[in-house]
């Protein structure tokens, strides 16, 4: 069991991915830059863990242990003994790279270095480390608490102890490990492309709107949300930047082609849920 977990967020994933590990057992400092994302995170626990308590799924002393496991740290420097720490921060290559080689100075040689990201190359944030076979992505899905399945990341670089060592833990935290190769996307990002961007493409044309797509989907698909509210449940400024990253990464394939109305709709503001707006008004 790997006791110290530091956590570098505390957006939408960091604060979920918190949850995890403190219900499991671990020590957790959740970081973030900004004290208002870190207080938010606070809040929502708080009113998730009272909704399982009325649900029956847990008892007063089990959310006291679970709050009591998660210090809300505004240093990066407060996560010195963390023995693994996941990054999920903005994605972007540069900023992660920073963060990690700042975090690279503070932590023991043995400690592992994570990334939560969607879609950027293992293997390129490991590069920045001294020690790049430290670096893994452990990729959780939103919400980290509820989703089962993690995707774990060696880059070519991280060893195989290091490997088997987070599978080993996050199978630990009750979640199904998926092991992926180092390419962009991964395994679900990318599959899901398609999925969103021809969605984008066929409001576009004006084949139907938003609503009739959705439902669509749901109903005749099976899916549990169509992919408009799949998007403004993302977070529609990450899920543009990872169809861009994606795209990108495989040498402009127009199959993943990032679409105009959702790069103006996170231009706007317009990012879904977690702004109030996005392809539906949530206020
Ligand atoms: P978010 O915008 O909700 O949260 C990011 C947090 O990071 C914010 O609280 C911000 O204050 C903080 N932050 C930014 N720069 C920082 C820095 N330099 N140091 C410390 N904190 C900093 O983002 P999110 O949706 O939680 O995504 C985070 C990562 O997880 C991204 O790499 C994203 O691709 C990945 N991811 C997102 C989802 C999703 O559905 N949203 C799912 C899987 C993976």
């Amino acid at each position: 069991m790997i006791k110290n977990i530091g956590i570098i967020g505390a957006g939408t994933m960091g604060s979920g991915i918190a949850q995890v590990a403190a219900t499991a057992g671990c020590a957790v400092k959740l970081f973030d830059v900004n004290q208002e994302a870190l207080d938010k995170a606070k809040a929502a626990l708080e009113k998730v863990l009272k909704r399982l308590i009325e649900k029956g799924r847990i008892d007063a002393s089990e959310k006291d242990r679970i709050q009591a496991n998660i210090r809300y740290v505004t240093a990066l420097k407060e996560l010195a003994k963390a023995d693994l720490t996941i990054e999920a921060i903005v994605e972007n290559l540069e900023v992660k790279k920073k963060v990690f080689q700042e975090l690279e100075t503070y932590v023991s040689d043995t400690a592992i270095i994570a990334s939560n990201t969607s879609s950027l190359s293992i293997a390129s944030i490991a590069a920045s480390l001294q020690n790049p076979e430290r670096c893994i992505g452990i990729h959780f899905f939103n919400p980290a608490p509820l989703m089962k399945l993690v995707e774990v990341i060696p880059a070519v670089q991280t060893s195989q102890n290091v490997l088997n060592t987070c599978v080993a833990e996050i199978t630990r935290w009750k979640k199904v490990v998926a092991i992926a190769k180092d390419t962009p996307g991964f395994i679900v990002n990318r599959v899901a492309r398609p999925f969103y961007g021809e969605a984008l493409r066929m409001y576009e044309e004006g084949v139907a709107n938003f609503a009739t797509i959705d439902a669509a989907m749901k109903s005749v698909g099976g899916f549990r949300m169509g992919p408009f509210e799949l998007m403004d449940f993302i977070g529609n400024d990450v899920n543009y930047t990872v169809t861009e990253t994606v795209f990108n990464a495989f040498y402009q394939d127009p199959r993943y082609k990032p679409s105009f109305t959702q790069q103006r709709y996170s231009q706007a503001g317009y990012l879904g849920r977690k702004s109030g707006r996005g392809y539906y008004d949530y206020k």
